[in-house]
């Protein structure tokens, strides 16, 4: 048998791996490379296989970087069946066209450009919405823990991995000629111990197994610490009644992770209940409302959270989630005790860039910044410490106090995935170090190699591995 890194070697987007047997063809995960021109020409390439020849796709779960190329690969003939969870399928049925949405927005810029310049012929998006509803049809749902046969001698398990709602670790069972091997693909691991999701399930065995890294060179602040640092900043803003308090967060995990930690505070009453709070991202609503269909999946804390907020009426914050583009221009008013979580969670693009407008120039209000900004992209430049930064065209003064808080992170780092790892009970024959920049992805290869004695490598691009 086979396997073939096709994605996510030595760098963090692009998650897709080939497995081929003397029987059998297929993919686990299948996804968008993301950040840049590189990026955009690697999507567009002919993929290394015949996607007609694929049978079926293995998903860990919905993130686009692991699941964005998907509506491409069908356009490209891949008929068969996605297996990935229920709650994954739910999210993919708004990210999918939401990736699509952008994909069409951006071929439509860039056909305007060379309209203009006179320059090269027309281009098609990646994919449009229609072709993205239509690869939905083709998922399959599986609940977690329960064992499915895709291809006779090929079974296969998904576990919670604690990453995001719906997230998955694979464990791949595949039998030729007689001999049965179990391959682990970790997808994307979570920290321990966060809100919303459940701890990362421990697996024991595996002949082969592939791990992320992409934090597998440092370790995140305790969510302590990250409370304290929430704490602090949101009743500077607040307890003055003079400013709002703005937060960039990414529609899918962070701003559920960000709601229960206020409403967690506020049942503490480290915080005041008096906070009015908006979510004015159609997609966050979408993704907390499928939270909240899914709520078995969530962590026994979160569960006690909601039964305390919604028991004698209700005790739990006020929020309330935006719909149309006017209610979120009614928003630009408020002058003071706001706190509004927006997407996109980097300030690229999305209604947060008006509510900065708006707050910026303020230095009554406050800016939020809890997960990773992009080399490039307006939040980076924010947390940088820019004087002042360009919003539709205009320069806008930063008066505004920027906070950053560290520890909100979906991913272990390198103690949580440490820890994973112990859960073997015996050293996989074979580890590959995955999803992590090309630096990270060595470094926790030779710290496996060193702390576990466990043979560990970190893939290159395109690499193939023949496992016997
Ligand atoms: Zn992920």
């Amino acid at each position: 048998m086979k396997l073939t890194f096709l994605g996510a070697a030595r760098e963090v987007t692009g998650s897709c791996y080939l497995l081929e047997t003397a029987e059998h063809r297929f993919l686990v995960d299948c996804g968008m490379f993301q950040g840049g021109k590189e990026a955009r020409r690697k999507n567009r390439e002919a993929p290394d296989f015949d996607p007609r020849g694929i049978e079926f796709v293995l998903l860990t779960h919905a993130h686009i970087d692991h699941s964005g190329l998907l509506p491409r690969l069908a356009t490209l003939g891949f008929r068969g069946p996605i297996y990935t969870t229920r709650a994954t399928c739910d999210l993919l049925a708004v990210m999918l066209p939401d990736a699509a949405y952008i994909q069409e927005k951006e071929a439509e810029r860039e056909n305007r450009e060379r309209h203009r310049t006179r320059k090269g012929r027309e281009v098609a998006p990646l994919y449009t919405v229609a072709q993205a509803e239509e690869c939905l049809r083709q998922l399959h749902p599986v609940d977690y823990d329960a064992e499915i046969e895709p291809r006779p001698g090929v079974r296969c398990r998904l576990r919670d991995a604690g990453h995001i709602l719906g997230a998955a670790i694979i464990e791949l069972w595949l039998t030729e000629r007689g001999a049965t091997r179990k391959l682990v693909f970790s997808g994307d691991i979570g920290q321990p111990g966060r809100p919303v999701v459940r701890d990362p399930t421990s697996i024991t065995e595996a002949d082969v197994l592939l791990v992320e890294s992409t934090y597998g060179d440092r370790l995140h602040r305790s969510l302590e610490a990250t409370e304290e640092e929430l704490v602090f900043a949101i009743n500077d803003a607040l307890a003055s009644k003079k400013g709002n308090v703005i937060v960039p967060a990414f529609a899918v995990g962070r701003t559920q992770e960000i709601l229960y930690v206020l409403g967690d505070l506020m049942r503490r009453g480290r915080i005041s209940r008096e906070i009015s709070i908006y979510v004015d991202s159609p997609m966050a609503t979408r993704v907390t409302e499928i939270t909240i269909k899914h709520r078995e999946l969530t962590d026994p804390e979160s569960r006690a959270l909601v039964a305390w907020q919604t028991r004698d009426g209700g005790n739990g914050p006020r929020i309330r989630f935006t719909e149309s583009t006017e209610e979120s221009i009614r928003l630009n008013s408020l002058r003071a005790g706001a706190l509004i979580i927006s997407a996109s969670g980097m300030c690229d693009a999305g209604r947060i860039k008006y509510h900065l407008k708006y707050n910026l120039p303020r230095p009554e209000s406050i800016v939020l910044i809890t997960g990773f900004q992009a080399a490039g992209t307006l939040g980076r430049r924010l947390v940088d410490g820019a004087s002042t930064v360009r919003l539709f065209g205009e320069e806008v003064p930063v008066r505004a106090r920027i906070y950053t808080i560290g520890g909100l992170s979906a991913h272990a780092d390198q103690a949580g995935l440490l820890h994973w790892l112990a859960g073997f009970g015996a050293p996989p024959s074979r580890t590959f170090v995955v999803h992590g920049e090309s630096g990270t992805a060595e470094g926790f290869a030779d710290l496996i190699r060193e702390r576990l004695g466990w043979r560990a490598e970190a893939p290159v691009p395109l690499s193939s591995v023949v496992l016997t």
